[in-house]
């Protein structure tokens, strides 16, 4: 008998940039499975009726990426706890009733490329600096507090957004102004960067490392380029570091498993085809 047709796909606006379809069809074609993974580039304005038409049509769910992971909260059944307290989406999943389940898997994907990195990592180890207030550093914010983190630092150049975050996620988390950068990495276990600073096009992150320790972890969770200045200064002191394809791959393993059945690896030969779509 023909196996059941399963598909899945991402909606953003614009879209034509991502690599999720790259990654989950590589899956899909590694594990033998009869489905897709599209593209759906979805103007804000139709969010509502595309996820409606998740149901309609049978998918058997949906990535939700920029500029729609907010928004798109509001338009399915039911969130699960971890991603109210993010406060976006970027997975849902089409229950066989009929429900839209909402997720996000980011944090999950970041704490994977630590361990990935650094298998002995813990969160627990000491202070982490994080650098940014933006969509991405609220899923890294309340999946390293989950994984035990018991001191985060926020810095961002925006200070009122940092204060918010900090109130927001309590005692352990402290916001710090931008200008305290170089002063506040001094005795930390894992500076973060969240910021666009260092992406391509954009300015790279001014910091002085000199105050960093040699076991500091060093993570920026750009992937374009893959080795952003920062990443680089780092590694030249000896420092370990953690781009953030890691990030982009690990996100995906459990939206995969939930649509497609078979929870997947992230092989070499994954990391070697998305880098090659760069
Ligand atoms: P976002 O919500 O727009 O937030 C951008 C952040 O960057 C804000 O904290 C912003 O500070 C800061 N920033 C921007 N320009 C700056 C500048 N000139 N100087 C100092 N700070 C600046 O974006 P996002 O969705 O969080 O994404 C942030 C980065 O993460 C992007 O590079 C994105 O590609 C990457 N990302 C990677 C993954 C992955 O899977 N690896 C997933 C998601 C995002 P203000 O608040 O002051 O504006």
């Amino acid at each position: 008998m023909q196996k059941k047709f399963i598909m899945a796909g991402v909606m953003g606006w614009p879209i034509e940039h991502s690599r999720s379809p790259t990654i989950h069809n590589y899956w899909i074609k590694e594990h033998n499975i009869n489905g897709a993974y599209g593209h759906f580039p979805v103007q804000p304005n139709h969010l509502e009726a595309a996820i409606d038409g998740l149901r309609a049509l049978g998918l058997a769910g949906c990535n939700i990426t920029i500029p729609h992971k907010v928004a798109a909260m509001k338009h399915v059944d039911w969130v699960d706890p971890k991603a109210q307290r993010i406060g976006a989406i970027n997975t849902i999943v089409c229950k066989p009733d009929g429900m839209l389940c909402g997720f996000n898997h980011d944090g999950f994907g970041y704490i994977q490329s630590l361990y990935e990195a650094q298998p002995t990592w813990h969160a627990s180890a000491g202070p982490v600096v994080m650098l940014g207030a933006g969509g991405a550093s609220r899923s890294i914010l309340v999946s390293l507090l989950d994984s035990g983190a018991s001191e985060i630092r926020l810095l961002n150049r925006t200070q009122s957004k940092a204060d918010e975050l900090a109130a927001e996620f309590g005692p352990l988390v402290t916001a710090y102004p931008w200008s305290e950068l170089n002063d506040t990495i001094e005795d930390c276990k894992l500076l973060v960067n969240t910021t666009s600073l260092g992406m391509q096009g954009q300015a790279p992150l001014e910091i002085d490392l000199s105050n960093l320790k040699s076991d500091a972890l060093v993570s920026d969770i750009i992937y374009a380029p893959l080795e952003t200045p920062l990443l680089a200064a780092a590694k030249a002191r000896g420092n370990t570091t953690v781009n953030g394809l890691g990030m982009l791959l690990h996100q995906a393993r459990p939206a995969f498993e939930a649509w497609f059945g078979v929870l997947p690896d992230v092989s070499q030969k994954l990391r070697n085809v998305v880098i090659a779509s760069f």
